[in-house]
């Protein structure tokens, strides 16, 4: 079931795949004025997705991780920076280009499951109704195969009253799926259900990705989603902080292993952010010593003298290795801090 995480999918995807990522954040700024005020939401957030990935986006409360969806479902505007998808300047939408993109390009699960669904509509109006919005025909035929993909066979005439959370999250899946989008956004769409239901829907989400080939993006506090997709990106303070990647190794002994790795996020300015807990461990504030080695960069507290790399030097508090990165060239500026040891006069 993993191996479903790293092997692409055999399944014919039901629109063909753009070449090139299909969602880009470029130094992605959103600043919210409230009276005098001003709260940056998203301050300098890269973001690559392409097609047919599925993503989780984790962060603690207030990260920015429902702004960040907003703009990318079309319900919100940059201050700065440029979101694209699917082709679609999000910054630069008129009001025609925005209703066509929100009903057609995009599909958006909410966590309210009452926010998702009319409530006097059945499950199948209310899969059928985006369609009738976009004017499309064979409408209850699609309606009832969508239900059908999130396990609903038997609830096509139940109101969402008489549905449970989950299967209220599955029909509210098969409604953001009606008109085919590119991209499957879904705030928090676990956050009223219990961890086994939860599992459930992320387990449709991901056979969606496989079957259909959408492209999804499953923004959550909950750190254990990351065992349901191969890509988590963290998002701290509005800016992408690190990526933990998900893949399967056959060992020796034939057996897969999963393996998870995490990595710092290094933006296209050549910033980092470290995790607290490593700036914590070694008391890292205000600035730090840049070491340029053979094939690594050494951080340092300020207080340090000048430090050596190599065998001799004491082991280093802190690592980022960005061995034959861009970054490597990035530090070598003429910049006194950043030379190696060796080059200082
Ligand atoms: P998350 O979804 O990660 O919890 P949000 O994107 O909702 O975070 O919020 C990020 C920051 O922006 C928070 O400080 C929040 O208070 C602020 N914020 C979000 N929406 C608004 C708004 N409409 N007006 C003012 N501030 C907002
Ligand atoms: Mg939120």
């Amino acid at each position: 079931m993993i191996e479903e995480l790293v092997t692409p999918t055999t399944a014919t995807p039901r629109r063909p795949r753009p070449d090139g990522p299909v969602i880009v954040c470029d130094n992605l700024v959103r600043i919210y004025k409230v009276a005098d005020l001003e709260v940056v939401a998203l301050q300098g957030l890269d973001l690559v997705i392409d097609p047919g990935e599925m993503i989780a986006i984790v962060g603690a409360s207030g990260s920015g991780k429902s702004t960040l969806l907003n703009i990318l479902g079309g319900l919100d505007s940059p201050t700065a920076g440029r979101a694209t998808v699917a082709g679609y300047d999000l910054g630069r939408l008129g009001r025609r280009a925005r209703t066509r993109y929100r009903r057609e390009v995009v599909g958006v699960i909410w966590q309210q499951t009452a926010q998702n669904l009319l409530p006097y509509l059945d499950a199948l109006e209310n899969v059928e109704l985006p369609m009738a919005f976009a004017g499309s025909g064979g409408r209850r035929q699609r309606a009832e195969e969508l239900l059908r993909l999130v396990g609903l066979d038997d609830r096509f005439h139940h109101r969402p009253e008489a549905l449970s959370g989950g299967e209220q999250q599955r029909v509210a899946i098969a409604v953001a799926l009606a008109n085919d989008p590119a991209v499957l956004l879904a705030d928090e769409p676990t956050g009223e259900l219990d961890s086994t239901t939860s599992a459930e829907i992320f387990e449709v989400l991901r056979r969606i990705n496989a079957e259909l080939g959408t492209t999804i993006v499953i923004v959550t506090h909950d750190a254990l989603v990351s065992e349901h997709v191969a890509r988590t990106v963290a998002i701290r303070d509005g800016r992408t902080s690190s990526v933990v990647l998900r893949r399967t190794e056959r060992a020796h002994d034939g057996e897969h292993h999963v393996i998870s790795e995490e990595f710092a996020v290094l933006d296209r300015a050549g910033r980092l952010q470290l995790p607290r807990a490593h700036l914590d461990a070694i008391g890292l504030v205000d600035r730090v010593r840049l070491v340029l080695a053979d094939d690594h960069v050494e951080i340092w507290p300020a207080a340090t003298g000048a430090p050596r790399p190599g065998p001799g030097s004491p082991p280093p508090p802190a690592q980022v290795v960005a061995s034959d990165r861009p970054a490597a060239a990035g530090v070598s500026t003429g910049d006194e801090r950043y030379r190696r040891p060796e080059d200082r006069r």
